[in-house]
């Protein structure tokens, strides 16, 4: 459940200052596309700008974690970010890597490999048909409508014809902005990528960046460590843009406009003064 009564609306600042004056008891978890990397046509172009690079290295110096959890392949989630020194979850948590050590697949994850490879060998040359692409992300798939000629006809085509054929080859199909992401059907989503890289981290304080339904995950992954007492406070941010979802707006604890709005919450945080663009919207306790 993410609602309660709305209260009177905070603005960004508010939510934002108790962890900018406390960034050693913080947790700083950010998604990648559309949140801090403009969206791009095909997705291997997506680039995180430099000045978001800056602030996650500056903010990994002094925070209790950083770290992107993202639906990305974590090598490509990697590649993008550059940032050696913080924490990433890859394929929405399926993949994991803290400072320090190599990136892994999570065992029950992996095993279903097989099973997701059959599915890419039946379905890549008719999803091609409909132009849609499939990105192998070996544990997982992103099948990607944006580049089609008729991207709303190749959605209806993922929902409606591939995600049950997907669900009848015992597999997850899960919808994300223009994408059909086909998932293991393991309990593992973004939610619990936060709880599993918050897992022995001191932080009391945490912030999550999103703009999707996945993000979701995180957000309520992060009020339930609230309700249990592990954290003192979750400040839920969503990164508004053209595509957004309805859900998105309605979970956020405060809204920024896109990628500037993400920006300005991370020099914030660093430190930076000003306070980020936000919109009033209403706290959800
Ligand atoms: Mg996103």
């Amino acid at each position: 459940m993410l609602a309660s009564a709305p209260v009177t609306a905070p603005s960004a600042l508010a939510l934002l200052a108790p962890l900018r004056d406390d960034l050693a008891a913080a947790a700083v978890l950010c998604d990648l596309d559309g949140t801090l990397a403009p969206i791009a046509a095909r997705p291997q172009d997506v680039e995180l700008p430099e000045e978001a690079r800056q602030l996650v290295r500056r903010l990994a110096r002094r925070a209790a974690l950083v770290a992107f959890i993202s639906g990305r392949s974590i090598h490509e989630l990697m590649r993008i970010v550059d940032v050696p020194e913080i924490a990433y979850a890859g394929n929405h948590g399926m993949e994991v890597r803290r400072p320090g050590t190599d990136p892994a697949p999570l065992p029950e994850a992996a095993a279903f490999r097989p099973r997701i490879a059959a599915f890419a060998a039946d379905w890549t040359a008719r999803l091609a048909e409909h132009g849609v692409w499939v990105e192998d992300k070996v544990v997982t798939l992103s099948l990607h409508s944006r580049g089609a000629r008729h991207p709303r006809d190749a959605g209806d085509y993922l929902n409606h014809v591939v995600a049950p054929a997907a669900r009848d080859a015992g597999l997850v199909p899960t919808r994300g902005r223009m994408i059909l992401e086909i998932r293991p059907p393991v309990r593992i989503d973004k939610g619990t990528a936060a709880r599993a890289l918050l897992d022995g981290v001191p932080a009391r304080l945490a912030v999550s960046l999103g703009d999707d339904h996945t993000d979701l995950d995180v957000w309520r992954a992060l009020r339930a460590l609230r309700a249990e007492g592990h954290l003192a406070s979750a400040v839920t941010v969503g990164v508004l843009g053209p595509e957004v979802p309805d859900e998105v707006r309605e979970g956020a604890d405060v809204l920024v406009d896109g990628l500037e709005g993400a920006l300005g919450a991370l020099r914030f945080l660093a430190g930076d003064g000003r306070p980020p663009a936000g919109r009033d919207t209403p706290l959800r306790r």
